[in-house]
């Protein structure tokens, strides 16, 4: 194993930038029936430009922006302005239940987003959406020495739209799997954060993956605008296209676009884990180039915020 600065850096690049690459490629084929394994992935515009990322990538880079300003944990205000920042900006694509809960604050702080999200879980039925864990890819990345402190800040970010436990689970177990791959290389701690959660959400939590790692296609888990069916489908895309080399990251990212429905999403929250796994070296090129999106960044400056928000821990 690699503990080498550059490598670790490498992979942390990996998670914000192959993020952005596979919600870029899925945007493209958002809600349609699941792609063929005949026909080739690529960068089509639809509601986006062709390379251009979506609202998954645009709130995993307003976690990053407040990253770079102050603490995720103890300055969580930082990501609620950076969440408005972004709001303010029109976005061609919200989340319905981040669109209310944004909209329904009642000012612009964490408190009040949260406040907002609890009364979105009070009042509807169907509060676990996807659209928390779509953006933990940057969460991990301060904390590389703490696996405690990415939990906290996962779980507090997640709750400032999404307040329900499964939403809240699935962004520690990631975030947590993120910054373990990074380190590690390889994909164990999805297990060992699921075996961190209180006893009775764990065995919880080891069905959902039992089924995800049993499932013959992603496209199994279809109604993926669930949070559960999302972690399931993206789980299952990386597992089936799993090999000991850097082409599983293309691989499982295509696999990820191909399942239907909500595939931008599914598509970034494989890809951040992937590149967590593989980093920014395994991504190819022609992926690289088009990519562009909210604030007006490009492949480069995902590249430099991953590089200033991750903690210098050369191990
Ligand atoms: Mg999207």
């Amino acid at each position: 194993m690699n503990y080498q600065k550059e490598a670790i850096l490498d992979r942390a690049r990996g998670a914000l930038v192959a993020t952005a690459v596979a919600d870029a490629l899925g945007a493209g084929y958002e809600f349609q029936a699941p792609l063929p394994d005949s026909e080739p992935v690529v960068f089509k515009a639809k509601l986006f430009d062709l390379g251009e990322y979506t609202d998954d990538t645009a709130m995993m880079v307003a976690i990053a922006r407040a990253a770079k300003r102050g603490n995720l944990i103890t300055e969580l205000d930082l990501v609620a302005e950076e969440f408005f920042e972004w709001f303010k900006s029109s976005p061609k694509d919200i989340g319905i239940q981040t669109r209310k809960v944004l909209k329904n604050a009642k000012g612009k702080t964490a408190a009040d987003l949260t406040e907002s999200a609890t009364e979105y879980l009070d009042s509807h039925e169907r509060a676990a959406g996807n659209g928390s864990l779509m953006r933990t890819a940057a969460v991990a990345l301060p904390f590389l020495s703490n696996p405690e402190s990415v939990g906290i800040a996962a779980d507090q970010i997640s709750s400032l739209t999404h307040m329900d436990l499964d939403c809240r689970e699935a962004c520690v177990i990631w975030s947590k799997a993120i910054r373990h791959a990074i380190l590690f290389e390889n994909f164990d701690g999805i297990q060992l954060a699921i075996n961190e959660l209180p006893a009775f959400r764990q065995n919880y939590w080891n069905e959902i993956f039992d089924q995800a790692e049993s499932a013959s296609s992603p496209t199994e888990f279809a109604n993926n605008g669930w949070v559960i069916h999302a972690i399931q489908a993206a789980y299952s895309a990386i597992r089936l296209n799993q090999t000991e080399d850097p082409s599983h990251l293309v691989a499982g990212i295509e696999a990820a676009v191909r399942v239907g429905n909500d595939t931008d999403t599914v598509a970034a929250i494989a890809g951040g884990l992937l590149g967590a796994r593989w980093g920014y070296s395994a991504i190819p090129a022609k992926w690289l180039k088009p990519i562009h999106g909210w604030p007006g960044l490009k492949t480069k400056d995902l590249v430099n915020l991953a590089d200033e928000i991750t903690e210098p821990i050369w191990l």
